[in-house]
């Protein structure tokens, strides 16, 4: 892809600070961006109310120029783009792709799960509510197809939506906006042309080009890059108390990162700052160094 055609973008959510495992889904949807001469811009994901910590944004947009991750353009901010996602759904629902649902997690609790221990959706409330019952969420209804899309990492995925996902939420029962409905839009919005970002996202795919195509709207394309593990095998997170990216010592950081997507540093760089590691990334940048596994962080998570 031509530089000028090139859109990328790193999508945080509020919820903390930037740690090891966020910088590398950061670096490496910055290095592809950069590497094809194309833009990289960040947007924030703070749709999840809830989850969202204050301050939290600042702290990423401060550690992400810190490390030397400069974007282009403005940030785009979920929480403010609630009119755009209310227009998708009425799309979906004046095409009759979209349905209310009364089900309560409970009454979903003997629902079989697929293998990603998701809740895969029977389809109880597809032909109607039941008497008695209120909506609470709305879901878009899914085919019973293989849908397949090329990960640029991982090669070709298929997945069959109805019985490994089901008709999937759209908007959330406490009124919120579902994670997948904005995405797309966003990434719509901002003309993104290559999503590049963690492989927990990697399955969550299908279910945004489905949504892509009901609404006629292009298909990026996709790389999931590895997620950094602790020593029992689980994500970084917030959740697995992983610690905020480091003021100090930036530059081993950043080689760690860029070591976990196949493109450690030559010895000439030790002790480089980001800004020289960066460099020397972006020009030795080849998506297909990336591996297709996790990685056991090195440092204490
Ligand atoms: N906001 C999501 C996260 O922080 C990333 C979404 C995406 O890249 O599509 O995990």
């Amino acid at each position: 892809m031509s530089g000028a055609a090139y859109c990328g973008r790193f999508a945080p959510s509020p919820t903390g600070p930037l740690h090891a495992g966020s910088l590398v889904a950061a670096v490496a949807s910055w290095l592809d961006a950069r590497a094809a001469g194309g833009r990289w811009l960040v947007r924030m994901e703070d749709l999840d109310r809830p989850r969202c910590v204050p301050g939290a944004a600042d702290t990423i947009l401060r550690q992400l120029d810190a490390y030397g991750l400069v974007w282009d353009g403005t940030v785009l901010v979920q929480s403010q783009r609630d009119g755009a996602y209310a227009a998708a759904l009425d799309h979906l629902k004046a095409a009759g792709q979209a349905y209310p649902c009364a089900c309560t997690r409970s009454q979903l609790a003997a629902a079989p799960r697929n293998a990603e221990g998701e809740t895969v959706y029977p389809g109880t409330c597809r032909a109607g509510l039941a008497p008695g019952t209120t909506a609470r969420a709305w879901r878009v209804r899914v085919d019973e197809v293989s849908a397949c899309f090329q990960d640029r990492v991982h090669g070709r995925l298929c997945q069959t939506l109805a019985s490994e996902v089901g008709d999937f939420i759209v908007k959330r029962a406490d009124g919120l906006f579902a994670y997948q409905l904005a995405v797309v839009v966003d990434d719509a919005h901002q003309g993104i042309t290559d999503v590049v970002r963690g492989a927990d996202l990697l399955w969550n795919t299908p279910r945004q080009i489905h949504l892509q195509t009901l609404f006629g709207l292009p298909t990026p394309r996709y790389a999931h890059v590895p997620l950094v593990v602790n020593a029992a095998g689980q994500k970084l997170s917030k959740q697995t108390l992983a610690p905020a990216l480091p003021e100090s010592g930036r530059g081993a950081v950043l080689a760690e990162a860029l070591a976990v997507l196949g493109h450690a540093p030559p010895a000439e760089l030790q002790g480089a700052g980001p800004v020289a590691l960066l460099q020397w990334a972006s020009a030795h940048w080849q998506i297909d160094n990336v591996p297709k596994h996790p990685i056991v962080a090195k440092r204490a998570t």
